[in-house]
């Protein structure tokens, strides 16, 4: 079994999003941290955390995986952007502990020209600088699809961030699918190959959750366009066989897919028919 959700509107707190769960049949699910394309943050109500908290124990919900903004890049080459970025990592980090156990997933970064090698010490320096031995959230990087500058367009890349971070207990990757497809690991024809890589490289105890999505372009394509589920590159099979991967299974999974509410619910009654 796995845990199935989608991105949800945080609009109305975290309560309102436990239950718009729910209703669409999920047992999971992922929110911006903060308004996506900008920054700014809402103050948190304690209670409504609380809420959430208790109502996702009493529904049997997985782990969350909350997303960092977009705009959020701790490898920037402009001063002021990276200080904003890095502060928004920490602020971030903080306010998870409202909602502790759970994940917070962030794209390690684009390089703007500066290359990977880097990039990669600026941002394993912006976690070590945000996160705090206490800590209850696992900090994820999700897997990219290599479009311009980003960094985690494979594996080794998000391995060397990894071992550059020092709370080696608390850092994690989350697995999208189109990202990974696009990246250029063939998820369709081989999941059993990539998450072996993955296991070499990084290491499968460090996959802590996945974006479910499809793809509107060929492997290694490095586009990052998502699809409804089944109707893109991976296609039926391609999903089916990542959901049901016993080396994934009782992790959450987080469609991305290009839907509103009817559509999500379809798709995760859709993914659900899937798994029995
Ligand atoms: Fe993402
Ligand atoms: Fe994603
Ligand atoms: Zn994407």
């Amino acid at each position: 079994m796995i845990n199935i959700g989608c991105h949800l509107s945080s609009s109305g707190g975290f309560l309102a999003m436990g239950k718009h769960a729910t209703e669409l049949g999920a047992d999971t699910f992922a929110f911006f941290t903060r308004n996506p394309r900008g920054g700014s943050a809402k103050e948190i109500d304690p209670e409504d955390a609380k809420a959430l908290v208790e109502y996702m124990e009493k529904e049997h919900f997985g782990k969350l995986v909350a997303h960092a903004p977009y705009t959020m890049n701790v490898c920037a080459a402009k001063p002021d952007i990276k200080e904003f970025s890095r502060n928004m990592l920490k602020e971030d980090i903080l306010r998870m502990e409202y909602v502790p156990g759970n994940y917070y997933n962030f794209h390690p970064g684009s390089h703007v020209g500066q290359g990977a090698e880097e990039a990669i010490p600026m941002i394993a320096d912006a976690l070590n600088d945000a996160m705090f031995e206490e800590q209850k959230t696992i900090v994820l990087l999700e897997t990219m699809a290599g479009k311009g500058s980003e960094v985690g367009r494979n594996f080794e890349e998000l391995k060397a961030i990894i071992d550059r971070v020092e709370l080696k207990d608390k850092i994690g990757v989350c697995f999208d699918t189109c990202h990974t497809w696009d990246g250029g690991y063939d998820v369709v024809g081989n999941i059993d190959a990539v998450l072996d890589e993955f296991d070499k490289v990084i290491g499968l105890d460090k996959l802590y959750a996945l974006h479910l999505n499809d793809s509107k372009n060929p492997m290694d394509s490095h586009k990052d366009r998502h699809e409804k589920i089944g109707e893109g590159l991976l296609g039926e099979e391609g999903i089916r066989n990542v959901i049901t991967h016993p080396l994934l299974q009782g992790k959450p999974f987080i469609l991305e897919t290009p839907n509103e509410d009817d559509g999500y619910k379809a798709e995760i009654a859709l993914i659900r028919s899937w798994m029995v």
